[in-house]
């Protein structure tokens, strides 16, 4: 038997995004809000490239973004969701 713990986490909870280098494993945390942008270029080693700006990826976490500040903001009176993670990321 396999036993794993789990944590949830609520839309109210989510603060940012994490975006982590993998040539130089430096990373920063990119506000839901969209208060500050996301880079193109990693910002530590500035050697990597992140995002092409309008690439699909670009769009994809900008419109996820979005998504979670409208679930976060949203009234919900019948029913509560929340993500569900693994502890060790597995
Ligand atoms: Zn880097």
């Amino acid at each position: 038997m396999t036993l794993s713990n789990r944590y949830i986490i609520g839309f109210s909870e989510i603060l940012a995004l994490r975006i982590t280098c993998t040539k130089c494993k430096g990373s920063l945390s990119v506000s839901i809000d969209r208060t500050s942008h996301i880079p193109e270029r990693c910002q530590m080693c500035q050697d990597n490239q992140l995002f092409q700006s309008n690439g699909a990826e670009h769009n994809a976490v900008l419109a996820l973004m979005d998504r979670l500040v409208t679930l976060r903001d949203s009234k919900l009176t019948t029913y509560q969701i929340a993500f569900e993670v693994d502890q060790d990321g597995s």
